[in-house]
C-alpha cells in the first residue's frame, strides 16, 4: 500500500525515474537509440522507432544453434520461452514477438522504454479522438 501523503504527480515521477533508470541500464549499443524514442511526438514516430529499436535489440541477441533450429535470450531482460525444456526464444521470430509484446509475455524492458514513449507522445498533444498528434496534423 502506498504512503497515504504521496500523491499522484510524486508517483508519476517516481515512474518515470525509475523507466529512465531501466534505459540507462540496458546495453549501450540501444542507449541512445531509446532515449531519442522517449521524445516522439507522434504515434506514427513512436511506431517508426519502435521497429528501429528491434532491430538494434535483435542485432545484440547472441544466437545459438539447438537442434534444427537458432535460438537466443532476450539481450533486455535475460528471459527465454516460458515452454518447458526451451532454451531462449526462437531466433529472431520468437524474439521478435517477445519485443513487441505479440506473445504471452512482453518484455518488461522494452515495455517499460515504450511506455515513456507513449507518455511522450500524450504530453506531445495526442488527440485519440483524431488518432493523430495535434503537431502531425499541425503539420498537414
Ligand atoms: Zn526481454
Amino acid at each position: 500500500m502506498a504512503r497515504p501523503w504521496i500523491g499522484i504527480p510524486e508517483l508519476e515521477e517516481q515512474v518515470r525515474a525509475a523507466r529512465i533508470a531501466v534505459i540507462a541500464a540496458c546495453p549501450e549499443p540501444v542507449q541512445d537509440l531509446f532515449r531519442s524514442a522517449i521524445l516522439c511526438e507522434s504515434i506514427e514516430e513512436a511506431t517508426r522507432r519502435e521497429t528501429m529499436a528491434v532491430d538494434a535489440v535483435l542485432a545484440l541477441a547472441d544466437p545459438s544453434d539447438v537442434g534444427k533450429e537458432e535460438r537466443a535470450y532476450c539481450p533486455l531482460c535475460g528471459n527465454g520461452s516460458s515452454a518447458p525444456y526451451a532454451r531462449g526464444f526462437a531466433f529472431p521470430e520468437g524474439l521478435t514477438r517477445h519485443l513487441e509484446g505479440r506473445s504471452a509475455r512482453r518484455c518488461p524492458v522494452f515495455q517499460e522504454v515504450w511506455r515513456l514513449c507513449i507518455d511522450a507522445v500524450w504530453e506531445s498533444g495526442f488527440d485519440p479522438m483524431s488518432g493523430a498528434s495535434s503537431l502531425t496534423s499541425a503539420s498537414t
